[in-house]
């Protein structure tokens, strides 16, 4: 502990994750343009897959059968895999009812009517066999009125109770999942109900989905304080540097965004002073690295002014050589932070990173 910052380790089936760690994902079963030793060797513990998507294609039955999520993708490392709650309520317009059974919806494949319930979002998981399985939860966007929030909280509760008595697969970890928007009141109704379900660790959900920067950090701060000391803390969805020192300042462990990736297929890089955009004509003849002293496989070959061609040129080097680096900036932005608690001198380490972020796109 270094004030609230911890630093530990999270024992899964398929081995341990040093905390606080950044989680690379893998949507639909590949961190995309990568292959899983390239991901290893950034340094990356633990891999995201997506319950929506993989339940839809090529089907958890599929992925059971041919002996689960980490021999089908060729990753022997610890697997989290999300509930599918997040896309399912995010794709709004494919809702056709939400109740306290379920929620029907229009999947985004083929269009046919779908039913997820929370037994449903366990037997997916049970299926893929991941490390971690995410409970359903129901995420509301920002700025709904209280009572949808608290609609959303009450559910969120009921569906966790069911999910938490449902098989799972040999050795696989539960988390569940707290909302509330951004209602102090409701969030704390919604953590304290989550936690008192006593899950293998707790997931701060529905953040960093729109609303002011400022009230993320502040419920975050307020949130997990109040979540089990002696489980793991994961906050859904964030990635960039900021937010990531933000939170493992909270108290967080675990963190995950594909921010990284696909930044990298837009054409731009992630450094300690901010974003490059690779396209810009300023690069041309630019001879360094993407970033002086990055350890990466791109920059210890190639220059930006190269990466910048495959870029204007759609090469599909471009986005992997971006994807490698983006990745394995934040996973050293994450193990400088580990180093940093270990030591007891994360203020120090977060104000100095912060000042040389600039965070403008040049
Ligand atoms: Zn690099």
């Amino acid at each position: 502990m270094d004030g609230a910052a911890r630093a530990g380790t999270l024992r899964t089936a398929h081995g341990e994750v040093r905390t606080p760690v950044f989680m690379p994902v893998g949507t639909k079963a590949t961190v995309k343009t990568l292959h899983p030793d390239e991901v290893r060797a950034l340094g990356a513990q633990i891999v995201l897959g997506n319950t929506y998507h993989l339940h839809f294609r090529p089907g958890d039955e599929l992925v059971r059968d041919l002996g689960g999520l980490h021999r089908f993708m060729g990753w022997d490392g610890p697997i989290l895999t999300d509930s599918g709650g997040f896309q399912v309520f995010s794709l709004r317009d494919t809702i056709a009812a939400v109740d306290d059974d379920g929620v029907t919806f229009r999947n985004v494949y083929d269009g046919a009517e779908t039913r997820f319930t929370p037994e449903l979002a366990a037997r997916i998981q049970e299926n893929l066999a991941s490390d971690i399985a995410m409970c359903l939860d129901q995420v509301p966007p920002a700025g709904v009125p209280r009572r949808t929030l608290e609609e959303a909280v009450r559910r969120t509760t009921l569906w966790a109770s069911r999910q938490r008595d449902a098989p799972r697969a040999p050795g696989q970890l539960r988390f569940g999942i707290g909302q509330g928007g951004t209602d102090p009141e409701l969030r704390r109704r919604s953590t304290e109900e989550i936690a008192e379900l006593g899950f293998d660790g707790n997931a701060i959900g529905g953040l960093a989905i729109g609303e002011d920067r400022e009230v993320t950090f502040e419920l975050t701060d307020a949130v997990a304080a109040m979540l089990p000391a002696d489980r793991p803390r994961y906050f859904m969805g964030i990635g960039d540097a900021e937010g990531i020192l933000e939170v493992i300042e909270a108290g967080v462990d675990m963190f995950d965004c594909v921010l990284p990736t696909r930044t990298a297929r837009t054409g731009s890089a992630l450094t300690a002073t901010g974003r490059l955009n690779l396209r810009n004509a300023r690069f041309a003849r630019d001879e360094r690295p993407l970033e002086e002293g990055c350890d990466c496989p791109a920059c210890a070959r190639f220059s930006r002014a190269y990466i910048r061609h495959l870029v204007n040129q759609n090469e599909l080097l471009g986005p992997r050589l971006l994807s490698l680096h983006n990745l394995r900036f934040l996973i050293r932005l994450t193990d400088g932070a580990r180093d940093a608690i270990e030591r007891g001198a994360f203020a120090g380490y977060k104000r100095d990173r912060l000042e040389r972020l600039q965070w403008a796109d040049s």
